[in-house]
């Protein structure tokens, strides 16, 4: 799945590139650009000096796919509303995306010199309790999708930023539809989800489940983080966790301060305590770009091969970094869609 054809850059922004950037192609799994375009009135397929990611960004940083999100989802005009903007970005021309829908979207859209979107809902506060709507949106080709942002609903409850873990977990409707999207095929999302609604999910997925943006508790004290055990039960469960380059969920010893300062190292540092409560099948890239503020090392999207070539001096293979750039969501995708 390697051939969308990009000229090897060996220089990027002064800095030497020691590796190919080609190499490893990158399946990010969560970003807020859909979002953040609009707001920022900016266009995706225009270089910009803001945000993280728009088409010439994804280019240079080799990323071929990601998990475009729809949030808020709180109530069901707002989530119409954020599927009705999703399409517009992705169906405009220029923009070079290209809906994935299926497994096999991810090869074809890359033979077309596509960027592949995955529809994504974070947070589904605005489904009824029956289910339609989850059989509407599947038809609109949903995919992924996190039961609470940072609030409860009527299926589930989410960790709040201020850290209370309110022993309110999933309700039973919400265990119903998480059942029930699951045998559609739609993967499930634990990021964001309070620790006791974790714990449920756990207890009835059926399938490997992904905390698309989310890092080490152990690193960052963060309630946004996961701790040792659950990073070990996901794992068990043959999911994933991605990455999130925001700061606030990245500042060993400073949980939600900004230091624009921070390195690859403290990325490094939460990969290696993830890696130490699972393995390597576990890690997976989830940027959070254009919905937090990031390291300067991480300013942006085209960054990332900076990334990879640090991970590679540092005890990291080039097997290891193509899982962790794209195989592992990948395997789960293919577990868990159709
Ligand atoms: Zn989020």
């Amino acid at each position: 799945m390697d051939n969308l054809e990009i000229k090897s850059t060996k220089k990027m922004n002064g800095n030497e590139l020691k590796m190919d950037k080609n190499k490893y192609w990158i399946l990010d799994g969560h970003n807020d650009s859909m979002i953040a375009i609009p707001r920022q009135k900016r266009s995706f397929s225009e270089r910009s000096e803001i945000g993280h990611i728009d088409k010439p960004r994804m280019r240079e940083g080799n990323i071929k796919a990601g998990l475009f999100a729809v949030f808020p989802g709180f109530t069901k005009k707002m989530l119409r509303k954020g599927v009705k903007n999703w399409f517009e970005i992705v169906n405009e021309k220029e923009n070079e995306l290209i809906q994935i829908k299926n497994y096999k979207d991810f090869e074809s859209s890359q033979a077309e010199g596509k960027i592949g979107a995955v529809l994504h809902f974070e947070g589904i506060g605005g489904f009824d309790g029956n289910g339609k709507l989850l059989h509407y949106y599947k038809t609109l080709g949903l995919r992924s999708m996190g039961i609470t942002w940072s609030n409860k609903n009527k299926f589930g409850t989410g960790v709040s930023f201020v850290g209370k873990q309110k022993k309110r977990g999933l309700t039973e409707k919400g265990k119903d539809l998480i059942h029930e999207a699951q045998s559609l095929g739609i993967t499930i999302d634990v990021s964001h989800l309070n620790e006791p609604s974790f714990w449920d999910l756990i207890e009835i997925t059926q399938k490997p489940i992904i905390a698309s943006h989310s890092n080490s508790r152990t690193v960052c004290d963060h309630p946004r983080n996961l701790t040792d055990t659950q990073i070990k039960v996901i794992h068990e469960k043959h999911g994933t966790i991605g990455i999130n380059m925001g700061m606030i969920f990245l500042n060993p010893g400073k949980p939600g301060k900004r230091d624009t300062e921070m390195g690859f190292d403290v990325i490094k540092k939460h990969i290696d305590q993830i890696v130490s409560f699972s393995d390597i099948n576990t890690i997976a890239m989830g940027s959070d770009f254009d919905g937090v503020k990031t390291p300067n090392c991480m300013k942006d999207c085209a960054q990332y091969p900076k990334l990879f070539d640090y991970l590679s001096e540092n005890g990291y293979s080039e097997q290891d970094i193509k899982k962790i750039s794209h195989e592992n969501l990948l395997r789960v995708f293919s577990k868990t869609w159709d």
